[in-house]
C-alpha cells in the first residue's frame, strides 16, 4: 500500500486538516513497474555500445584512420561492441518468445549423460585458457525429457560463467546425482565467487554483480535469467552457492523420466 498525504492550510497558514489517500498498489502496478524498469534498462544497455562505437568512429574519421596501429585497435572495439549488441538483441527475443504465453519447447527423451558430455567435449575442445574439466557423472544412461538446444543453451549459458570467471589453471567440475525423482546436476568453479547477498539476484535480467567485469568479458546479464526461465519450463529449479574469492557452484534439476519407460 502507498500512501500519499495532502496538508490543508488556512489562509494565515495554519494547519488546517490532513488528507491521507491509500493507494493499493496491485500487481497490475508491480508488472507495470517492472516492465518500466526493463525497458530502461535495455535502453541503457543498447545506449552504451552505441555511444562507444559512435566515439570510435568519430575518431577514426577525424584521422585516426591514418594510424595503422591506432585504426585496428579502434576498429576492434566497434567491432566488438557490434557483436555484444547482437547478442544482446539475441538474449532479448529469446526471453520474450520464453514470457510468451506457449513458448515452443520441443522435448524428447533424452539420455542426459551423453547429452552433458558432448556439451562438455565442446567447450573442451575449443576453450583457449588453461582450465582443467573434472566429471563426476554416473555410468549408464539416465533418462530425461527435455528440449535439447534449449537445455544446451543452459548448460552453454552455465559454462561459459564458469570459465570467464575462473583464473588460468582453474578447475570446473561437473557433477550429477539422482535425487528422488530428479537429476541434480552441479558446475563448481574455483574463480571470483558471489557475495551471498547476490546469490539469488544473479538471475534476474540485467544484475551483474560487477557490471564493468561483465561487459568487457562480453556478457549481456541475460544468460542466467534465460537459463531459469528454460530450466523452471521444464519442471526444475537453478539456484547458486559461492564463496567470495574461493569460487561458484550453479545447481539446476530435471524431472527424471519414469519407470524406465523411456529406457528403450
Ligand atoms: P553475464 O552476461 O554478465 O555473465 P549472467 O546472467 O550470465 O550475465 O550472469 C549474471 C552475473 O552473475 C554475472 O555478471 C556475474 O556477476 C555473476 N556470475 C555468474 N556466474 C558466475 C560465476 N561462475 N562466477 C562468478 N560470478 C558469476
Amino acid at each position: 500500500v502507498r500512501v500519499n498525504f495532502s496538508v490543508i492550510l488556512k489562509e494565515n497558514g495554519a494547519i488546517d486538516g490532513l488528507i491521507a489517500v491509500l493507494h493499493d498498489v496491485t500487481e497490475q502496478e508491480q508488472i507495470d513497474e517492472e516492465r518500466r524498469e526493463f525497458v530502461a534498462n535495455v535502453s541503457h544497455e543498447l545506449r552504451t555500445p552505441l555511444t562507444t562505437m559512435k566515439s570510435y568512429l568519430e575518431a577514426l574519421s577525424d584521422g585516426a584512420v591514418e594510424d595503422e596501429n591506432l585504426r585496428d585497435k579502434f576498429l576492434g572495439v566497434t567491432q566488438n561492441e557490434t557483436e555484444r549488441m547482437i547478442r544482446l538483441v539475441n538474449d532479448l527475443l529469446q526471453l520474450s518468445k520464453l514470457d510468451a504465453e506457449d513458448p515452443n519447447f520441443n522435448k524428447e527423451t533424452t539420455n542426459y549423460i551423453s547429452f552433458l558430455k558432448d556439451i562438455i567435449d565442446r567447450f573442451e575442445m575449443s576453450k583457449k585458457q588453461h582450465i582443467h574439466f573434472e566429471l563426476k557423472l554416473p555410468r549408464g544412461p539416465i533418462y530425461t525429457y527435455l528440449d535439447r538446444d534449449k537445455m544446451t543453451q543452459v548448460i552453454d549459458n552455465i559454462i561459459s560463467n564458469a570459465i570467464k570467471y575462473s583464473p588460468d589453471g582453474g578447475r570446473i567440475t561437473f557433477k550429477v546425482v539422482k535425487k528422488g525423482n530428479h537429476l541434480v546436476t552441479g558446475i563448481r568453479d574455483q574463480g571470483v565467487g558471489i557475495p551471498k547477498e547476490n546469490l539469488t539476484k544473479i538471475f534476474d535480467r540485467f544484475f551483474r554483480v560487477d557490471k564493468a567485469r561483465s561487459r568487457n568479458l562480453g556478457g549481456t546479464g541475460l544468460g542466467l535469467a534465460i537459463a531459469k526461465e528454460i530450466v523452471a519450463a521444464h519442471g526444475g529449479e537453478i539456484w547458486a552457492d559461492s564463496e567470495w574469492n574461493k569460487g561458484t557452484a550453479i545447481f539446476f534439476t530435471l524431472p527424471l523420466s519414469k519407470g524406465g519407460s523411456y529406457d528403450a
